[in-house]
C-alpha cells in the first residue's frame, strides 16, 4: 500500500493554481512555506479539478471506511460495490475495488 500525505489538502492561499496539506509529512523549507503556503501536494491545477483533488484524502479514508462492511446475515466483511467476501477480495471490475487499489498505487 502506498502512502499519501495525510489531508486536509487545501488551495494554497500563495498560489492560485497549487494544492498543499495542511499537515505536511515532511520538514518544509523556508520557500515553500512562504512561496505556497504549505506542503505543495501539486500544482498547475484547472480550476475544474481543484475540488476532487483536495477531496482525495477524504474520499480515499470513505472508501476504505466502508469497503469490507459486515453482513448482518452472515457475520462477515462483505464489498457493498461488488458483494464479495473479503477473504475472496473484490470481483473484477469492482469500482470501488478498482478505485481503492488505483489509490494506493496498484494501478487500474
Ligand atoms: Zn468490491
Amino acid at each position: 500500500m502506498s502512502e499519501h500525505t495525510d489531508g486536509p489538502w487545501v488551495e494554497s492561499p500563495e498560489v492560485s493554481d497549487a494544492i498543499i496539506a495542511v499537515n505536511g509529512d515532511r520538514p518544509l523549507s523556508g520557500s515553500e512555506v512562504s512561496d505556497y503556503g504549505g506542503q505543495v501536494v501539486c500544482e498547475s491545477v484547472e480550476q475544474k479539478n481543484k475540488a476532487i483533488i483536495q477531496a482525495a484524502p477524504d474520499l480515499y479514508e470513505a472508501l476504505k471506511a466502508v469497503e469490507w462492511l459486515e453482513s448482518p446475515a452472515f457475520d462477515i466483511g462483505m464489498c457493498p460495490c461488488c458483494g464479495a467476501e473479503k477473504e475472496f477480495g473484490h470481483a473484477p471490475g469492482c469500482l470501488l475495488g478498482n478505485a481503492l487499489r488505483k489509490a494506493e498505487g496498484g494501478g487500474e
